[in-house]
């Protein structure tokens, strides 16, 4: 098994050092790699994404990213950016599917924007498509508006498309998750006024009747961003197209408290996978040594139950985060009043003591 490592700009080094201590520290056959990408992959080869890191993330089994970006950056012409990585990586390797789980842990209840009751035992999966949708959509572009309501004037416009393929493995993909868990599939979309999503709706249907054993519901997307704040505890595993995934995905998070906690993975249909923290870069705090390091440790957990098939080393390492926060170490993000205020090496040594 090959896992390569690219820990980019930022707290990305900081945090990725801290999940490799751990996979380290579970000695199985692995061999882990390490190469540049974002921000300092342009400053060594002039490039976000250079051939010899995109050689070896093909080649990998996994993938564990840190975080990459810097407003230094910003100027860049769009393809030279850092950011840019991230979607040649999810091109590249066909990342299709995203997994952002949003678990709020008991200790960390009170650092939520909703009341405890409304979150307490919080676990809840949004699976994203991220291939397709607007964001990929063709045509698109700034033209001058041949008719509608201003013809004559600059006009930009995207494209909504999904073909019935994309939409039938990405189903596939949250019923067999619900599967593994509580076995509800809520199917988010926007099919009273759109067409795109209306064949989504009409597919998602179709395969469900080959998960009898899943309950299959549908909400729009405005209902589901309610319900999300309302009474989140309802759902199990949500899927959704790219664009409502992007949106929904970060208002869940903020759900659990910090986004310093949460994990993601963006898998292809062979199962191999890119697994990074739910954050950026974050260069209001790099270099500090304060950096939360749980969403990328909890990032190689999932990496391990996902790509690697290491379950129990998956179970491993999320017992040792829960000890932990039962042990009340914080690091400030989620620091609280009569709890324990560590930095990120801190809370890697002691996620590595709590490993047994
Ligand atoms: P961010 O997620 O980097 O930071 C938002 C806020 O959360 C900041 O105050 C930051 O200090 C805090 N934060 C984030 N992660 C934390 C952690 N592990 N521990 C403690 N606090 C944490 O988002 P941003 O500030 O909008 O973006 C910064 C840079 O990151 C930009 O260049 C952006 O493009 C890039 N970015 C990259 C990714 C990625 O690599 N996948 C994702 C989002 C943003």
């Amino acid at each position: 098994m090959k896992i390569a490592v690219l820990p980019g700009d930022g707290i990305g080094t900081e945090i990725v050092e801290q999940a490799v201590r751990v996979l380290k520290a579970l000695d199985l056959p692995f061999e882990m790699e390490t190469a540049l990408v974002g921000g300092a992959a342009y400053d060594a080869h002039g490039h976000p994404l250079p051939e010899a890191t995109l050689k070896l993330a093909k080649e990998a089994d996994a993938v564990l990213f840190g975080a990459v970006g810097d407003w230094k950056y910003d100027t860049l012409d769009r393809p030279l950016r850092p950011e840019q990585a991230i979607l040649g990586l999810r091109k590249n390797l066909g990342l299709f599917a995203n997994f952002r789980p949003a678990i709020c842990y008991e200790q960390l209840v009170g650092a939520s924007s909703l009341k405890p009751e409304l979150v307490a035992g919080l676990d809840i999966l949004i699976i994203r498509e991220l291939t397709g949708d607007i964001y990929f959509g063709q045509p698109r572009g700034r033209r001058v508006s041949p008719d509608g309501h201003f013809p004559g004037a600059e006009e930009a416009f995207d494209t909504m498309r999904y073909t019935r393929p994309e939409i039938e493995r990405i189903a596939r993909v949250a019923f067999e998750a619900a599967r593994k868990r509580n076995k509800r599939v809520t199917s988010v979309d926007k099919a009273n006024v759109l067409e795109t999503f209306q064949l989504w709706k009409d597919v998602v249907t179709e395969i469900g009747k080959e998960y009898p054993d899943v309950e299959l519901d549908h909400m729009y997307v405005d209902n589901a961003a309610m319900q999300l704040v309302k009474a989140p505890k309802k759902f199990d595993v949500v899927v959704t197209g790219n664009m409502f995934g992007d949106i929904l995905s970060d208002a869940a998070a903020m759900l659990t408290g910090s986004i310093g906690m949460l994990p993601s993975a963006s898998l292809n249909s062979s199962n191999q996978g890119l697994y990074e923290p739910s954050h950026g870069s974050a260069p209001d705090i790099a270099g500090k040594g304060v950096a939360n390091p749980l969403a990328t440790i909890l990032s190689a957990a999932m990496m391990l139950r996902f790509s690697l098939n290491q379950a129990a080393a998956a179970d491993r390492i999320e017992a040792a985060v829960q000890k932990v926060l039962a042990q009340g170490l914080r690091t400030p993000d989620i620091h609280s009043e009569g709890t324990t205020k560590v930095g990120t090496r801190e809370m890697g040594d002691a996620v590595l003591k709590a490993l047994g």
